[in-house]
């Protein structure tokens, strides 16, 4: 179309409905200062506002972002002198951080029409840092494109929230995951299916999965965790609670992992035919929905979502598990019989 610099084919899986947004703002030339680019872990939120950065940067006429042009190829590289990613280390996204970002704010931009800044899982800056943020929200110079994405936003302040523009991104359905993993990451078609559905919808997970076989070994050591507990008496559970506080960074994908079960264990309690997310765990998942009735199972569930916000709200992880291990049912939850040519 004529006129029109900015195309909807980036190179992103999915979320076609947040691309056309952004594409049509693009086109009119009216761009917001910030997004605030939400959803589940490994959904795939920075490989979204990576594209972003690559569409406002492309120093192509037409079909921007081109993928290939200069500008496009350092962005992709985390080279380009007007993009800057800011992400935590070990610990949270520090005020210091933020106070860098500015002085580079400062300066216009040496190559593109933007200064692009990436700030990453902004859910975990310290308040200072987000008290800091709000400074450059307030006043951005023209010329600013702040990135911030964030698993979840209870823990952002409200005037964050209210100063970017929200791009919430939802799971992807499974057969889109399972085709892109076959088609362009290589994957082989079983294995595509697997990832795919235990994926949840969440590309990057799947992708990350695929490229390291230890992600899947991990998850599948967290639900054998939680199935020997389901039988244990309070000082097992305890003990388990006690082990897994040690590993405070591995809390939040272990929980969103074990809503999911519950979740799973929920649906076979209305039908045991229901389609499920956690397929491979179907034996056990079977077992505890004949044992216990919708309402355990949507309470263990409730139970931890409580967690997670506990934890959020920086909760002494030992107890917020301790509690969680006292509101799990109990159940005892038997290996599957061995299969055809086990
Ligand atoms: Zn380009």
């Amino acid at each position: 179309m004529d006129g029109m610099h900015y195309s909807s084919r980036w190179r992103v899986i999915g979320h076609e409905w947040a691309i056309e947004h952004l594409t049509r703002s693009l086109n009119a030339n009216r761009l917001r200062h910030a997004y605030l680019i939400t959803g589940a872990a490994g959904i795939g939120k920075t490989t979204f506002a990576w594209a972003l950065a690559q569409a406002v940067s492309c120093l192509a006429d037409e079909g921007r972002p081109c993928g290939v042009c200069r500008a496009c190829t350092l962005v992709a590289h985390n080279n380009y002198a007007d993009f800057n990613l800011i992400e935590s280390d070990a610990s949270r996204l520090k005020i210091e951080q933020i106070r860098d970002m500015q002085r580079v704010l400062a300066l216009r931009p040496v190559e593109g029409r933007y200064r692009v800044v990436l700030l990453r899982r902004f859910h975990e800056a310290t308040p200072q840092a987000m008290d800091s943020l709000l400074k450059t929200l307030e006043e951005p110079p023209p010329y600013v494109l702040l990135l911030l994405t964030a698993d979840a936003t209870e823990s952002l302040l409200p005037t964050i929230r209210s100063r970017c523009q929200p791009i919430r991104l939802r799971p992807l359905p499974t057969p889109v995951v399972r085709h892109a993993l076959e088609a362009q990451f290589g994957a082989d078609p079983e294995r595509a299916a697997l990832l795919a559905q235990l994926s949840g919808g969440r590309m990057g997970w799947a992708v990350r999965a695929l490229q390291d076989e230890s992600l899947l070994d991990r998850r599948n050591e967290w639900i054998e965790k939680l199935e020997n507990a389901l039988g244990m008496t309070r000082a097992g559970r305890f003990a388990l609670a006690e082990a897994l506080s040690r590993d405070k960074s591995a809390l939040e994908p272990l929980l969103d992992l074990w809503q999911s079960y519950w979740r799973d264990a929920m649906l076979l309690g209305y039908s045991a035919t229901t389609p499920i997310t956690n397929r491979d765990r179907q034996n056990s998942l079977g077992q505890i929905a004949r044992s216990i009735s919708v309402d355990e199972a949507h309470h263990a569930l409730t139970a931890i979502r409580r967690t997670q916000r506990y934890l959020k709200q920086n909760v002494n992880p030992r107890l917020a598990l301790d509690v969680l291990m006292l509101d799990m049912p109990r159940v005892r939850v038997y290996p599957a019989p061995p299969g055809p040519g086990d």
